[in-house]
């Protein structure tokens, strides 16, 4: 297997140009999935052993985090006031979770980073990477999603913006055209006050891919009612799913049980999981309902 390091997006597109090369980030899904099935890399022309991987690791370009004040984002987010963070794609897990800004303003994606894989994991693996992955049980994806996130994408024709939502089509799929890299991901800062929760009900208590998660980002009004809920669930669907009947019947409510019980119970209805090897169709869609309840608890 043959790695490259690029030092600048240019040198990056012409390697990545080359038949059969990968983008490599921290290499913690692509790796493992590789070993797994060297034919993963079919499409390397000298078969398994002879694929290109081309590495992130040196591009400035795709690492950091620096809030843009003046950025438009389609969704400004709850009572955003178009304050942005850009967080290049090679950004580490560790790296967001040490980000002042995104323990302070974001804690949703914060919970969900916390319990991503191991310490060792959240040192090398990507925010990048994980929404490459694209994976039903991906834990950034449900908050990302009800924060209304956008991706920015380059190949050496240019750079394009798109909804995040709009971006991830289905387990492994994404709406990337041929020649092209995550480059960054733009996050809108929520307003001060907006609850922000994140769940995942794992196998075990570490190390375990999500059973089911849930991403909850509301907005209270001055007297404590709803004005707005957006609700993300991972591992109940072939991608993040959101509930909008749900949504809606929060508004002008309070975060009370007995609220949450009746969206909860609309959850339970709608969701459509399915048995797999880490649970049950019927288990998933109790606990898709069950995290609702904590969000009267915080
Ligand atoms: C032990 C273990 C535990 C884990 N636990 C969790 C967990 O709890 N939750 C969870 O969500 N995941 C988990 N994962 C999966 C993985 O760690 C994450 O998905 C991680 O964020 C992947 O990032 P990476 O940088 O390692 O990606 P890589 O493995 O380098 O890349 C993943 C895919 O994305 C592509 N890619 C990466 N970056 C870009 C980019 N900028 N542009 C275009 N394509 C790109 C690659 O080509 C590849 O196809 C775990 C993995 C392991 C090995």
């Amino acid at each position: 297997m043959n790695v490259l390091f690029p030092r600048d997006l240019k040198g990056f597109f012409k390697a990545l140009a080359e038949p059969g090369a990968r983008v490599l980030a921290g290499g913690t899904d692509l790796l493992v999935r590789l070993r797994a099935n060297p034919q993963a890399t079919a499409n390397a022309p000298e078969g398994a052993g002879s694929a290109t991987l081309v590495s992130l690791d040196r591009l400035a370009a795709l690492r950091g985090i620096v809030e843009d004040s003046k950025a438009e984002t389609r969704d400004a987010g709850p009572g955003n006031l178009h304050r942005t963070l850009r967080i290049g794609a090679a950004t580490t897990h560790a790296e967001l979770l040490a980000h002042p800004l995104v323990r302070a303003r974001l804690p949703v994606l914060a919970q969900a980073l916390a319990e991503l894989g191991s310490p060792p994991i959240r040192n090398m693996a990507t925010l990048g990477g994980n929404i490459c992955t694209a994976s039903p049980a991906g834990d950034s994806l449900p908050p990302l999603l009800v924060l209304g996130a956008e991706v920015e994408l380059a190949s050496a024709a240019g750079v394009r913006r798109m909804a995040l939502a709009e971006f991830i089509l289905g387990p492994g799929r994404t709406a990337f055209m041929p020649g092209e890299v995550l480059l960054a991901v733009h996050v809108p800062l929520p307003a001060v006050g907006c609850v922000q929760h994140f769940e995942k009900v794992g196998r075990r208590s570490a190390l375990a891919v999500a059973v089911v998660s849930l991403a909850a980002l509301v907005r209270l009004d001055r007297r404590g009612r709803i004005a707005e809920a957006r609700l993300a669930w991972g591992s109940v669907a072939p991608t993040v799913w959101r509930c909008p009947e749900a949504e809606a019947a929060l508004i002008g409510r309070t975060l009370s049980l007995t609220a949450l019980s009746a969206a909860a119970a609309i959850v339970r209805a709608r969701v459509q999981p399915i048995d797999d090897i880490r649970a049950s169709a019927a288990y998933r869609r109790e606990v898709a309902g069950n995290l609702l309840l904590r969000l009267a608890v915080l």
